[in-house]
């Protein structure tokens, strides 16, 4: 039996006319001859809806060019233009929840990560620490304790302090290509071996200091 739900309902022209468009997700349907109204200039283009509802969006349509699509955010309802190479790695954020959250309470972290023998540093800045490793895409047998958590009173400020530090540090950080292994989807840029420990700890407490 077929199955109708509405994902998503947009004014796309709401100067001219008041007309609203419904994105509809139809399931368990055949494709069959079209019925097309005169005036009307369709084009029917296929695009893969599962991929995006994999990973958390709705897809709306086609985007500026062959490369992007727009999808809309399950979790926020922002809309955006996403490159599809990116939607099925699962790498993209929302740019404008990005945006308010420059203003809103961040952190910077250092965190151990252990899989297997595997045992590496990993700093990094977020709003929500928690939600920051989930998106890492680790193995599940990962194990990760908060070592050093500097709250800031802006995501921005976390930001530039993060990024100094980790400039500083470029030299020391442990190859991106071995550590894609573990942080399969983000994060595997910022992994630092164990022996950082205490400098990394230094840092921090430096900058914790200057408050
Ligand atoms: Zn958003």
């Amino acid at each position: 039996m077929s199955r109708w739900e509405e994902p998503a309902w947009l004014r796309t022209s709401n100067s001219i006319s008041d007309e609203p468009d419904v994105v509809y997700a139809a399931f368990n349907l055949a494709p069959g001859p079209t019925q097309f109204v005169e005036t009307e200039d369709l084009t029917i283009q296929v695009l893969p809806f599962a991929q995006a509802n994999a990973v958390n969006l709705t897809l709306l349509g086609s985007g500026r060019d062959r490369q992007h699509r727009l999808y809309r955010f399950n979790r926020c309802g922002h809309q955006q233009e996403i490159q599809t190479t990116n939607v099925r790695r699962d790498s993209f954020l929302c740019d404008q929840c990005e945006e308010t959250s420059r203003d809103l309470p961040s952190h910077i972290y250092l965190i151990d990560i252990k899989v297997g023998e595997e045992n590496w540093l990993k700093l990094g800045y977020a709003k929500t620490i928690d939600a920051r490793i989930s998106h890492y895409g680790l193995p599940e047998s990962a194990v990760t304790e908060e070592l050093v958590t500097i709250d800031f009173e802006t995501g921005r400020k976390a930001r530039t302090d993060e990024a100094a530090l980790q400039k500083k540090y470029r030299p020391h950080r442990l190859p991106v290509k071995r550590m894609k292994k573990f942080h399969t989807k983000s994060g595997s840029g910022e992994c630092y071996p164990l022996k950082m420990l205490d400098t990394l700890k230094d840092e921090l407490n430096s900058i914790n200091e200057g408050f």
